[in-house]
């Protein structure tokens, strides 16, 4: 039971405001998440990790020098806002690059892939590396669906350590995926945890068992077990984990036992005695082990197995000092603090927008407009459609998306801002606020066709076709869907190939479009006959069948509605320098 708060809303902002103020010495707090407090040598990678909050002390917990220089936080078990994580990352950068290093979660992956996007954009070098260590989650041979948990630890450290020595940001990248492929673990639950202001645990164990393999946030376990002495545990889970060892090996191995947050210190070091004989008796030589809890969830009652394969890098690495306010080894030189962090040093540049791009600006958030209308017509059908195989939240997803992004867009066009920057802070707004895939989706993708109509002198056709491009790309870029998987992008990509064939061809502008949405609606009509592959509906794929794909149906409809609109001709003058493929200067 989580018993200490006002408002259970404001939990985890106000547990990171109090986090921060127990140590100043080590993180100050940026919009969005908390960065190193002491000063980062230039030119030094910044490994900037997170995701939900609740598990400390991942993640917050392990910002320090050695370890990450900072970590995007988000809700209560909820991954970070894009935008969260982009803020984060840009106050961590010295100028080396950005690794971005998570557990392996479907929301996660879609927020923080739209903030790399968006910082390799700017130029701010950025990679990732998933963690992908627990082994109840996927089999072997599907190591890249495997979700992260206790394992974050290893990642982050041989990351930390290498950034601290002054690697750059290849071999940063090349060591945290070798650390994440030698890491494997394997946890049990005995009981569920409980969401602040929840009157009922997330999920239940039932009494006198244990499960094998529950996620971190209740997700299905492989077994049930009756609940097994200290002794039958240590042995079922160093069995589990060594019939799942990396290639090459090697003897020497990291064991960490890690509370999930109720089983008491004394507990875990009793398992960890057993353990340690067993892998020890394997043949094994146990290195610098971890026993503690080192990512929790909330008050869960488990604990987890980790074994970490090491090789002569990865051990020099595993063994360099960190300093954190949650994980210490060895000695460090003491940092100077880094001179007060402004929270501006994290707003956006100041632009002065050209006359032609505030004007597009303009057009763009009628646009938007138009999008929010056709939406809100449609909301409850899209929801209908959405629970037939999904979860039902397609329609007020992308209404509470759509009216964010057009609020934000109305603020930044009344200032003048230009079309990239009307578009940029549509798209932040509408995944920070629709939650779900198809907002993350839909908010890189406006964000990335702002960056592609920038603030430029003047606009042309060929800058349309980029912003559609740029539009189609970054969503097949992130959500990874291809033709076929019955998603949105079923309808994107029939609907780019005939705008751009129109364009290419010299169609007008709003003839383009119109033409584009036809093909994108009839395409939404044909997912009825495929079968979901990705996302939420694709557990029940066969219910599917014969009903077309949410997400494809509000595009096809959205793109309708802005072809009409095109059509009925606005009179914006930047439209007629848009229009057309050869006008303008
Ligand atoms: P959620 O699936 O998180 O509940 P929504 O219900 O708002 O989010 O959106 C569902 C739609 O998202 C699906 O109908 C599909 O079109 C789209 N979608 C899901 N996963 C992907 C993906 N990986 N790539 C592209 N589109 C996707
Ligand atoms: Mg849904």
């Amino acid at each position: 039971m989580t018993q200490i708060f006002d408002n259970p809303a404001d939990f985890a902002d106000q547990a990171l405001d109090g986090f921060v103020a127990a140590n100043r010495g080590y993180v100050a707090r940026v919009n969005g998440g908390v960065v190193r407090s002491t000063e980062v040598p230039a030119g030094q990678v910044a490994l900037v990790v997170g995701g939900g909050s609740g598990h400390y002390p991942a993640f917050a917990g392990l910002v320090g020098p050695g370890l990450a220089t900072a970590s995007a936080c988000g809700n209560m078990f909820a991954s970070p806002a894009a935008g969260q994580v982009y803020r984060v990352a840009k106050a961590a950068n010295a100028g080396g690059g950005v690794l971005l290093s998570y557990g392996n979660y479907a929301g996660d992956v879609l927020h923080f892939g739209q903030a790399q996007l968006r910082l390799n954009a700017e130029g701010i070098e950025t990679r990732t590396v998933l963690v992908t260590d627990d082994i109840a989650s996927a089999p072997q041979d599907q190591m890249e669906k495997r979700r992260g948990i206790a394992g974050d630890l290893t990642v982050f450290k041989v990351a930390g350590a290498a950034a601290e020595a002054g690697l750059n940001l290849d071999e940063v990248e090349r060591l945290a995926k070798k650390a994440n492929d030698r890491t494997r673990s394997l946890g049990v639950a005995f009981d569920g945890c409980t969401l602040p202001g929840a009157g009922e645990p997330l999920f239940h164990v039932p009494v006198g068992q244990m499960s094998l393999g529950l996620g971190i946030h209740g997700e299905p376990g492989i077994s049930e077990h009756p609940m097994p002495t200290a002794s039958e545990l240590a042995q079922l889970l160093v069995s589990r984990l060594l019939e799942d060892i990396p290639e090459k090996s090697g003897t020497r191995v990291v064991a960490i036992v890690n509370g999930l947050g109720t089983v008491k210190y004394d507990e875990l070091f009793l398992l960890f005695g057993k353990i340690e004989k067993l892998l020890t008796d394997a043949g094994l030589t146990v290195v610098e082990p971890e026993c503690g809890e080192l990512v929790t969830s909330l008050d869960m009652s488990g604990l987890s197995l980790t074994l970490f394969w090491l090789d002569e890098e990865l051990e020099q690495l595993w063994a360099a000092p960190a300093d954190t306010p949650a994980y210490r080894k060895g000695n460090l030189a003491p940092r100077a603090l880094r001179n007060a962090l402004k929270e501006d040093e994290t707003a956006a540049e100041t632009e002065t927008p050209t006359a032609a791009s505030a004007d597009l600006g303009r057009t763009a958030a009628a646009v938007l407009a138009q999008m929010r209308d056709v939406v809100v017509e449609h909301e409850a059908e899209l929801g209908n459609l959405d629970a037939i195989a999904g979860d039902g939240d397609h329609g007020i997803g992308m209404r509470r998306g759509v009216d964010a992004a057009v609020d934000a867009a109305n603020q930044a066009a009344a200032g003048g801002a230009s079309a990239g920057r009307v578009l940029e802070s549509a798209g932040e707004a509408w995944s920070e606020r629709a939650g779900g895939t198809s907002g993350a989706l839909w908010g890189s993708a406006v964000i990335a066709a702002g960056l592609a109509l920038g603030n430029r002198e003047s606009y042309r056709g060929s800058d349309a076709a980029a912003a559609v491009t740029a539009f189609v790309d970054a969503i097949t870029e992130l959500g990874k869907a291809e033709p076929g998987d019955k998603t949105m992008v079923d309808a994107l990509l029939p609907f780019r190939d005939a705008f751009l064939n129109e364009h290419d061809g010299g169609t007008p502008l709003a003839d383009s479009l119109t033409i584009a949405a036809e093909v994108a609606k009839a395409a939404a009509a044909q997912t009825a006959g495929l079968r979901p592959l990705k996302g939420r509906a694709r557990p029940l794929a066969a219910k599917s069948l014969g009903h077309p794909d949410p997400g494809a149906v509000s595009f096809g409809l959205i793109a309708e509605r802005v072809a009409v609109y095109f059509q009925s001709g606005p009179d914006h003058s930047e439209l007629a320098s848009v229009a057309g493929n050869g006008a303008a200067s």
